[in-house]
């Protein structure tokens, strides 16, 4: 049996989505990832980048990389809320719809993480 691309509604073998709606909203999320795609990599590479340049400073014994891990989780969470886009497989798991909800909840798990951390870092730092 076969499912609606975007919401995972049964439908028939020769549809591919169960409505217009889901249709058009399954072309708008995929041309908004790809005119998006450079932006949100870049910035997601750079997130991912400073944390793992801060993690080692902080190794080293620098204290205020500790903030700068802090902002790189909270900058990391913050780009899967504003980019909610998943891989294809997940997407394929999940459909267009629920999969973007998942991004979006993960991103505020880690937004809220990151703000914690840098309430923590702070504290560290200052104290
Ligand atoms: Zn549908």
């Amino acid at each position: 049996m076969k499912k609606c691309e975007f919401c995972g509604k049964e439908i028939s073998y020769f549809d591919q989505y169960c409505n217009n709606n889901c249709e058009s909203s399954t072309k708008a999320f995929y041309k908004k990832r790809n005119r998006r795609a450079k932006l949100s990599s870049t910035l997601t590479v750079i997130a991912l980048a400073g944390f793992g340049i801060s993690a080692f400073m902080f190794l080293f014994g620098i204290k205020w990389a500790s903030m700068m891990i802090s902002a790189c989780i909270t900058l990391f969470g913050i780009l899967l809320i504003i980019f909610p886009y998943a891989t294809d497989y997940m997407i394929k798991k999940y459909t267009v719809k629920k999969s973007v909800v998942i991004m979006k909840r993960a991103g505020i798990v880690i937004l809220a993480l990151g703000i914690a951390f840098i309430f923590a870092s702070v504290m560290y730092i200052f104290a």
